[in-house]
């Protein structure tokens, strides 16, 4: 399948007094259309930033950014209208992310509005058409978000994302904020959606746990870089990079599951600032399988096994 979205060398940094913090840098991956990529990451990897890039709500320091073929940096302004809404983002706070001044039916409406798509009758029956199709109702339109709860906010949220007919959807934690009981149900829908839609997306969430069902493919970042990407199963049962596998590790599996148990790998200490990141390997400070060549060489990002990259001395 061919590739909606093709990162190379993406960098972002932000300036924090007169240093440098290099929240995502260089990291190279491509988005299939249709797919769904899971992006699993520490807070601070910087999986929030890249969210934020490729949407662009950031402005990239370096790289380059091609979807659907045409470079993201260099739009004209109708192309870039144009991006915006075909690209979209649902945030992790759905309470943080819409107006509580605003009536539902109005959140979802502004873009509609903005990019002209439909109005009068035919943008309220859009509104409750969505409405609907998230699992909620029409009538919820005239309401506030104070009146529903967390897992129906985000709801909301996706509805507003899909009410401009994007192609390509970033979701930012969508579902940590929320109770465990609501989070099947939401990633449940987002499946749903995918399926009908033809929906790309790239999912992002803070363990490996919340994005193993819903992902085609998984990637792992630390300290700004991509350590891991492969296909969802092959994460799984073949973790290359000692990250990945810590990270696996930590995951409970049921005790009857034979063969299944791996041993829980302890990491020493927390990760370095991305401000004055280790040399070489950015893990080394905390990898169980550091060897010398680990501080004085970056490892490549390269494709060790069919589909499945890492960076990492050990292949
Ligand atoms: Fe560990 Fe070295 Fe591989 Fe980094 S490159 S993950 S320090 S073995
Ligand atoms: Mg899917």
């Amino acid at each position: 399948t061919q590739a909606m979205l093709e990162v190379e060398n993406l960098k972002k940094y932000f300036k924090v007094g007169k240093q440098s913090l290099k929240a995502v840098d260089e990291v190279t991956f491509s988005v299939r259309k249709g797919e769904t990529l899971g992006l699993v990451g520490e807070s601070g990897s910087g999986k929030s930033t890249l969210g934020r890039t490729i949407v662009g709500l950031n402005e990239a320091t370096g790289g380059r950014m091609l979807f659907e073929g045409k470079d993201v940096r260099h739009l004209n302004k109708k192309e870039k209208k144009n991006y915006n809404r075909i690209v979209q983002m649902i945030f992790q706070d759905p309470h943080a992310s819409l107006n509580p001044r605003m009536e539902v039916g109005d959140i979802i409406g502004e873009g509609i509005d903005a990019h002209r798509l439909a109005s009068g009758k035919e943008r309220m029956e859009r509104i409750y058409r969505l409405l609907e199709r998230v699992g909620l109702q029409a009538d919820h339109a005239k309401r506030y978000p104070h009146e529903f709860s967390g897992g129906q906010r985000q709801r909301i949220g996706i509805a507003r994302a899909l009410a401009v007919e994007p192609k390509f959807i970033v979701a930012d934690e969508p579902i940590s904020a929320l109770d465990v009981s609501i989070q099947a149900q939401v990633v449940n829908l987002m499946d749903d959606l995918q399926r009908d839609m033809g929906l790309t997306f790239l999912f992002i969430a803070h363990d490996l746990g919340m994005v193993k069902h819903i992902s085609d493919r998984i990637g792992v970042m630390y300290l700004g870089g991509f350590m891991e990407l492969a296909d969802s199963g092959d994460l799984f049962s073949e973790p290359l990079h000692p990250y990945t596998q810590a990270l696996l590790s930590a995951i409970p599996v049921p005790s009857t599951a034979k063969g299944l148990r791996r041993e829980r790998i302890i990491l020493k200490g927390d990760p370095p600032s991305p401000i004055s990141p280790p040399s070489g390997c950015r893990f080394r400070t905390r990898c169980p399988h550091v060897m010398d060549v680990c501080a004085s060489a970056v490892p490549e990002w390269k494709e060790v096994r069919p589909k499945h990259w890492t960076a990492c001395h050990l292949y």
